[in-house]
């Protein structure tokens, strides 16, 4: 679509009344007037609401363009431009985008030339030169929830002190990083400060990298807050386009939102790929209002986010223990020579071999996890000559839930996995190995996370994670010590049951 400027307002050129020929797309076009609200214009509620809190592309605003336009003419509404000139190239102002590669060129039906899109963002609708990104400029006045949480469960000790803190950040729209251990019942420490913040009448929205987590966290937190509307976001949730004080977002669907939440908490900040991700990182800070808390969890920060809260650079609060009261298991590790020699071979260590026998015979469920798919699939076919039930699961299975499932009822008595069960599949009284914990994939903090699957019921708080590796590395070391510092904290802090 092209747009004439017509004395610093944007027409566009389907409503020109002349057929103009300066017709240029918006992200040519400079200065535009902005223009003052009229309060008498009669807006429509449903047009206004459906954006609020948004940044939408025309096609996702199911309204008549003159409807659209005569909102805008009265200030009730902005163009934006999709793309803007940078001194190297375009950038996305949908998503940040700045990398050359990440653009096309295309002979475009809209603006009738060729035109560049951003193929970054692109599963979401087509941003181009010549899309207008669509904001409001109105907010309608926000309810207030009296008293609206409903959980009875008590808070630990670690908890308590770190739900103090969340509240705290939320009433003074500061930044805050919740270190908690695997296991510590991150969740409900939000609880008080999200209670206080829906009793004000704030937007709330979580934010995580990962749909299972979104769709883990919706039920439970409607049983908590049942008189607050709330709505889930992720790629296929019937929840799409709609808008709620408090929202469960993948960090992707955060992209169509703008400065609409004053409470925004970032769910495992850690996991891929937000870490990797800059574009979800600009999502988040455009989601944002301009004065609004930023609240960040997770088991495992970053190496650098570490030393800055070491330096008192970042603020943070520690949950060192779980719930439940029990200690940490600290990993063991266990040479195992060149075990990708051996699965050569169609052999595996012995070391290896006798540590899944040993819970084949005891009848103590088990997760053996490895580095990549080729190395899971020669390891189950050799395991299976030792029990035929074991299995394995990868990102790309299709039969991934159900295999977890299978190995929840007990089913399976051991499960070969890749990265993708080291967080958020919580099964109790297990044993947890790794082979070849050396490999680059087994970070510190993956390796945190996976040692996190063991112990984590208070009637199994035990169990054995054993790390079998060929040459030990700075990651495993620091993984061990990270949970070494928390069993200590927790102990110091009088928070552990046995010492
Ligand atoms: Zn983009
Ligand atoms: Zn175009």
């Amino acid at each position: 679509m092209r747009f004439i400027v017509d004395e610093g307002r944007l027409i566009p050129e389907a409503l020109a009344k002349t057929n103009d020929r300066t017709a240029k797309p918006i992200s040519y076009i400079d200065a535009t007037s902005s223009i003052p609200l009229h309060p008498e214009f009669p807006y429509s509620p449903e047009l206004l609401s459906f954006l609020e809190g948004k940044q939408l592309l025309l096609e996702e605003l199911p309204f008549p363009l003159d409807l659209i336009q005569a909102h805008y003419e009265h200030g009730y509404l902005a163009y934006e431009k999709g793309m803007m000139k940078t001194k190297h190239g375009w950038r996305c102002i949908r998503c940040g985008n700045e990398e050359n590669h990440f653009f096309a060129s295309f002979p475009c039906a809209r603006c009738q030339a060729v035109c560049t899109y951003c193929r970054k963002c692109i599963m979401m609708g087509r941003v181009s030169a010549c899309t207008p990104l669509v904001v409001s400029r109105f907010s309608f006045p926000q309810a207030c929830y009296f008293s609206p949480l409903s959980w009875n469960g008590t808070l630990s000790q670690g908890q308590q002190r770190a739900a103090d803190a969340v509240e705290n950040a939320i009433m003074r729209n500061d930044e805050l990083l919740v270190w908690a251990v695997c296991g510590a019942g991150k969740t409900e420490v939000l609880f008080p400060g999200i209670a206080r913040a829906l009793e004000m009448g704030k937007r709330v929205c979580i934010a995580t990298p990962r749909t299972d987590v979104v769709r883990e966290l919706a039920p439970r937190l409607k049983q908590a807050f049942p008189s607050v509307p709330l709505i889930a976001l992720y790629g296929g949730s019937d929840d799409r386009g709609k808008f709620a004080p408090f929202v469960i977002s993948t960090t992707h669907q955060l992209l169509r939102f703008y400065r609409a939440f004053d409470v925004m908490v970032i769910d495992e900040v850690d996991a891929f790929p937000y870490s990797m991700e800059p574009m979800l990182e600009y999502a988040v800070a455009k989601a944002r209002k301009e004065t609004s808390s930023l609240i960040y969890l997770t088991a495992t920060p970053h190496p650098a986010w570490q030393k800055e809260i070491k330096r008192g650079k970042r603020k943070a609060v520690t949950i060192p223990a779980r719930y439940h009261g029990f200690p940490l298991p600290v990993p063991s590790f266990e040479w195992c020579g060149n075990w990708r020699k051996q699965l050569k071979r169609r052999r595996l260590p012995r070391n290896v071999t006798a540590w899944v026998k040993l819970r084949i015979e005891t009848a103590k469920q088990a997760f053996l996890f490895v580095p990549h798919i080729d190395e899971l699939e020669q390891v189950v076919r050799i395991l299976k000559l030792l029990d035929e039930r074991i299995e394995g699961v990868h990102a790309e299975d299709p039969k991934r839930a159900e295999k977890v499932q299978a190995f929840r009822d007990g089913r399976i008595p051991l499960l070969v996995t890749t990265t993708i069960l080291e967080r958020g599949v919580t099964v109790p009284n297990i044993d947890v190995a790794v082979l070849g914990a050396e490999d680059r994939i087994f970070t510190e903090s993956a390796l945190v996370q996976i040692a996190g699957r063991v112990g984590r019921s208070a009637q199994f708080p035990n169990g054995d994670i054993c790390f079998f590796h060929y040459g030990k590395t700075r990651e495993m070391v620091a993984a061990k010590r990270q949970i070494e510092r928390m069993n200590k904290e927790a102990s110091e802090r009088g928070m552990l049951k046995t010492q």
